[in-house]
């Protein structure tokens, strides 16, 4: 599932923090209602020109009692989406979810939902011998073992490093298809399902799908 994208618990206006609160909680909800593994949600960023550390304080405040409310063993997951870096983002390269992390105790329920298509944009370059390889070592290397839950599997418009949002069809893009190969060879991967945010519609999707399991079986 996917908490909604107006979420932000870095956010220096408080309406905005405490409609962050009951939003994510409702999400958290529905995914335990529902079975969902897990519950996506943007790491967001420290608005107004405030401290990241500062914002990391307050995402602290705010997300570990939401943490803390996941006490059943098939409660959902909260898995944290980094961002292409944009603006005054609190996560966007792998070695920022080390603080975020931190800040929230590394709770049991924390995970995380890798974007290759942000991860990209954030300056991975998830190309060339090993890129993708490179990248999810790093990821482990931060956050340890059986974290990584869920993969948002997109292609990019945009090269490395444009702090750009924008998703293409699997190798169609900048990332390419080697670096999905290289995907789901990693062990880091064994069994973590895999949705694509692709353009196209069915058709799109279809194709890509169709793709992504060409590669899989190679
Ligand atoms: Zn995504």
């Amino acid at each position: 599932m996917h908490a909604p994208y107006l979420i932000n618990f870095g956010s220096h206006t408080e309406a905005t923090a405490e409609k962050s609160v009951d939003s994510l909680r409702h999400s958290l909800r529905r995914g335990r209602e529902i079975g969902a593994l897990g519950v996506v949600v943007h790491t967001g960023s420290a608005t107004g020109g405030r401290d990241r550390g500062v914002a990391l304080k307050q995402v602290r405040e705010l997300v570990l009692p939401l943490l803390d409310e996941l006490t059943h063993d098939d409660d959902p997951f909260l898995l944290l989406e980094s961002t292409a870096g944009q603006g005054a983002s609190l996560c966007s390269r792998t070695w920022d979810f080390g603080p975020y992390f931190e800040a929230l105790d590394a709770h049991p329920k924390l995970g995380i939902c890798l974007d290759t298509c942000h991860i990209f944009a954030a300056g991975h370059d998830l190309t060339g011998p090993s890129g993708m390889k490179q990248t999810l070592d790093l990821l482990l290397d931060t956050v340890g073992e059986g974290r990584l839950k869920l993969v948002h599997a997109n292609d990019s418009k945009d090269i490395a490093g444009a702090h750009k949002d924008r998703h293409e069809n699997i190798g169609t893009g900048h990332i390419g298809e080697e670096p999905f190969r290289e995907l789901m060879l990693h062990p880091a991967t064994e069994g973590v399902p895999l949705v694509i945010e692709t353009p196209g519609g069915k058709d799109g999707h279809a194709a890509d799908v169709a793709r992504l399991k060409g590669l899989r079986s190679v």
